[in-house]
């Protein structure tokens, strides 16, 4: 379903990658794309307010589900009229389904006490809690005071509609890395079918909803490096009509060059006219490159500001930023203590503008809330710095040569 509160428009296209730079249209303004969305997870990207957000060069952020559900509940956010009011933040927004939440709980540190339950189901208990996954949905203990929670395409419909993010999620179950041929083939049907029955509930939610108002359902692509799976799931959101596109799970994830591979598997098949998300690309800047050469648009990383809060920082190629380091070097590092200097010489975020590398890297090691602020400021700001550079790079046909530069 297209919608005039939601669309996507292509600029430009990259003459020899799939890189594209466009606009997002939602009803509560555009995002330049390709654009990274910081993670809010509990209603907040941590220890940043929305100024910072906005003055770090931020345009869109994303919610998790499972957590907003579990606390506050949706009883508070609707009263707010969603979580974006709710936190104060003007602009757009995403949620995701909480599938991948859920899964955590569900497969992995707790391989050794996989067992049957009584219903023959496959269950596993991690902590204390146990969740189970069946056609109707995904069950597990809330973490918070143990109690049971079914989750089902049509609920996490449900509770995003009540969440009002812009763009939100079709339920999807993520494939296991530890997963059999044949439990992958049986989470990748069962992700078709939830991810029908999140259509129908979606547009049942749509009729409902106030005028002028729109949320963009993304379907998620799934399959890993099974080139028949992931094209069919792409075909499958693409004759279903879901208005954008996500890719998540296995597809994407902490290795850049196996999120390449996938991508490649299906870039004859991504259309013009909707957006690509990639949920949890890993990586910095050595991922991101591979991702929207391949038409990623835009893209969510919760490690950009973990890592930040653990003293790690961006570098610009300048100040010796480059794939054998990761972009990134330790603020920690005792070579930083009398340097007067800002971290970074080409920076001109709020933190290296104001302040020395001494006192960032004091903060840090001190364990002071504001280092890890300044350090959140500094990463979120160097990322969305890459993203305006990319998307300048594109508009003006230098994409390879600033990556070039880069890589
Ligand atoms: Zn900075």
């Amino acid at each position: 379903m297209q919608n005039k509160n939601f669309s996507f428009k292509i600029l430009r296209k990259d003459n020899i990658t799939c890189a594209r730079v466009g606009t997002i249209f939602t009803p509560h303004g555009a995002i330049q794309t390709p654009a990274f969305s910081p993670v809010a997870t509990r209603a907040t990207v941590k220890t940043l307010d929305p100024s910072d957000l906005i003055n770090a060069g931020s345009q869109v952020v994303l919610a998790n589900t499972y957590h907003l559900y579990l606390r506050p509940g949706i009883k508070i956010i609707e009263d707010f009229g969603g979580f974006a009011p709710f936190m104060k933040w003007d602009g757009p927004t995403i949620t995701d389904s909480g599938g991948y939440q859920v899964s955590f709980l569900w497969s992995p540190s707790a391989k050794a006490s996989v067992g049957q339950d009584t219903s023959g189901q496959e269950s596993v208990l991690d902590s204390g809690r146990v969740a189970k996954i069946t056609d109707e949905g995904a069950t597990f203990i809330s973490h918070i005071d143990g109690a049971r929670h079914l989750l089902s395409p049509e609920k996490s419909m449900e509770i995003q509609h009540s969440l009002a993010a812009d763009i939100i999620m079709a339920l999807d179950q993520p494939l296991g890395k530890d997963f059999s041929e044949k439990k992958k083939r049986e989470a990748f049907e069962r992700t078709l079918r939830w991810e029908e029955r999140s259509f129908v509930r979606w547009n049942e939610l749509e009729t409902k909803r106030k005028k002028g108002t729109f949320q963009a359902l993304y379907g998620i692509m799934q399959g890993g490096i099974n080139k028949d799976q992931i094209r069919k799931s792409l075909e499958f959101i693409l004759v279903t009509g879901f208005p954008g596109i996500a890719a998540g799970g296995e597809t994407i994830g902490t290795d850049p060059m196996l999120t390449s591979r996938t991508l490649d598997l299906v870039s004859d098949l991504l259309p013009d006219d909707k957006p690509l998300h990639a949920l949890g690309l890993g990586g910095g800047p050595e991922g991101i490159f591979e991702a929207v050469e391949r038409g990623v648009d835009t893209f969510d990383n919760t490690s950009i500001t973990r890592q930040a809060r653990s003293g790690l920082l961006f570098l610009y190629p300048e100040d010796g930023g480059k794939v054998e380091n990761k972009f990134r070097m330790d603020i920690k590092k005792s070579k930083f203590k009398d340097i007067k200097e800002p971290f970074s010489k080409v920076c001109n975020c709020y933190s290296c503008s104001n302040f020395s590398a001494a006192y960032l890297h004091h903060l840090i090691i001190s364990g002071e809330l504001l280092g890890l602020r300044l350090a959140s400021i500094h990463n979120v700001h160097f990322i969305n710095d890459l993203m305006k550079k990319i998307r300048e790079a594109i508009l003006n046909g230098d994409f390879i040569q600033l990556k070039r530069e880069w890589i």
